[in-house]
């Protein structure tokens, strides 16, 4: 065993992960990365099939990314956002601001996804006491919801297996059908497989559910991922639903929370995934890609309303006690101002654009397959969802371990990415080049064959 994965096995906790299997497992430690492509310590190369966990948008050991955190080092690595301002994330949040349009005018800096939530929950909560709304306003969410692993992100979120041993330590909050298409008790609006396409008639049924939640106008707001739902499975939501939903919000009075810590800078197709359906939330959360990829850094964006409700005389204290020791860092705004250039640039938006046409075709390899029940996919976010019977959608049980196994499979041949459960996600960052996604499909593909016999049908 390398000397450095004996260390990590020796100290690290890893997070999500059960570690009496990792300390069974051989390790892969990466040391290297360029473009797609990520390098272990034993000059193995891999293939960054889920883009560093969702992260990575140009490519590793990207030079003008490298560039731009090398002249921000040369002046500073970090100053405190708590008293004093700073260049790149003055120049920032102007770029954020003028790319969200509509009408979020006003940033707010943190670490990571988990805190741009927190904070999103948090100045809602006030605004609408403050507003006079509600005296104890509270939250509605999707089934499966995930925003995050701190407590008040935990709160609005809904799977069981990662939230309900904490149930004693979160506030209440509500729970509403997600569009989920190819599990959904209404109709067959999927999956595409020809002999299971849709039997009835998609009625909205799921936008009725999210209606009648909204009714008594107790909500602060509705959280939810637009367009795709990444941890609850990549589950890419039908056209015209966030709009409709987006609409329903507006009409109780509750305010929209964004979160587009998985679906922002480009993800999705659009900027920001709202914008695909001209949806103006009152709160966008966004972190992950923010610096490319490079570093921890998130905001939340809000409107000059609820700014303004936080404003007072000193001592009628409507500060917004809330803030972060590395808020506005130097260094992530500098590296998020680099990637922003080049996500708006004529060539990325053309390789996004190619990639998407591409994955979308590669994937249809997959649906002969049998242990195959859903592919979905939403601009550059793809989940193959891996069933025991597709016929009858049968989901494989967890401790089957069917979505490790194919991902282990899948790194053996040198693509890395991580399952959600039954799922297998593909993210490619937007440098990857045609062969590079035909190989994540094939490796994907004879994975699945590999463990799980995947006798084509
Ligand atoms: N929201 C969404 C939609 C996410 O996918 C994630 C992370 N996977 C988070 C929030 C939390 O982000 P972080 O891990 O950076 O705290």
């Amino acid at each position: 065993m390398h000397k450095l994965a004996r260390l990590d096995k020796k100290y690290v906790w890893h997070p999500f992960t059960q570690m009496r299997d990792w300390a069974k497992r051989e390790s892969i430690v990466l040391a290297r990365g360029k473009g797609a492509v990520l390098e272990d310590v034993h000059e193995k190369k891999f293939l960054d099939a889920n883009a560093s966990i969702w992260t990575n948008l140009h490519g590793h050991n990207h030079p003008k990314l490298n560039a731009a955190l090398q002249r921000q080092l040369k002046k500073v690595a970090h100053t405190s956002a708590l008293g004093f301002a700073n260049e790149p994330a003055a120049l920032l949040a102007e770029r954020l601001v003028k790319s969200a349009k509509g009408s979020l005018k006003k940033v707010f800096f943190s670490d990571d996804g988990s805190t741009a939530l927190e904070v999103a929950l948090k100045m809602s909560y006030e605004f609408t006491r403050r507003t006079g709304r509600s005296r104890a306003p509270k939250f509605l969410s999707l089934a499966g919801a995930y925003h995050g692993d701190t407590v008040g992100a935990v709160s609005v979120g809904h799977i069981d297996l990662f939230h309900k041993a904490y149930g004693g330590l979160l506030f209440k909050s509500d729970k509403v059908m997600a569009p989920y298409c190819y599990r959904c008790p209404f109709n067959r609006a999927k999956p595409e497989r020809a002999d299971a396409r849709v039997t009835r008639k998609c009625n909205w049924e799921c936008v009725g559910k999210v209606e009648a939640k909204l009714k008594p106008r107790k909500y602060a707001a509705f959280v939810v991922e637009p367009r795709v739902q990444g941890a609850a499975g990549m589950i890419a939501h039908p056209e015209g639903w966030l709009k409709r939903v987006g609409e329903a919000v507006r009409a109780s009075g509750a305010q929209l929370i964004a979160d587009e810590v998985m679906t922002g800078f480009g993800r999705t197709g659009t900027k920001f995934a709202c914008q695909k359906e001209k949806v103006s939330p009152d709160f966008l959360c966004v972190a992950k890609g923010l610096t490319g990829g490079y570093l921890p850094m998130a905001a939340t964006l809000t409107t000059q309303a609820v700014f303004d409700e936080f404003l007072g005389e000193y001592d009628e204290f409507k500060t917004f006690f809330h803030g972060h020791s590395y808020t506005g860092n130097q260094l992530g705004s500098a590296a998020a101002l680099a990637s922003l250039d080049i996500l708006q640039s004529a060539d990325s938006k053309k390789k996004r654009r190619t990639l998407e046409k591409l994955l979308r075709d590669e994937l249809q390899a997959l649906w002969s397959l049998a242990s195959v029940g859903d592919v979905r996919q939403e601009g550059l976010v793809a989940g193959v969802e891996l069933v025991a019977d597709w016929r009858t959608r049968k989901a494989f049980p967890l401790k089957a371990q069917v979505g490790i196994r194919v991902c282990e499979a899948m790194a053996r041949r040198g693509v890395l990415t991580r399952p959600i459960g039954n799922v297998i996600p593909l993210l490619p960052p937007y440098c990857t080049t045609s062969a590079q996604l035909r190989k994540m499909v094939r490796v994907l593909r004879e994975a699945i064959t590999e463990e799980l016999g995947g006798a084509p049908v």
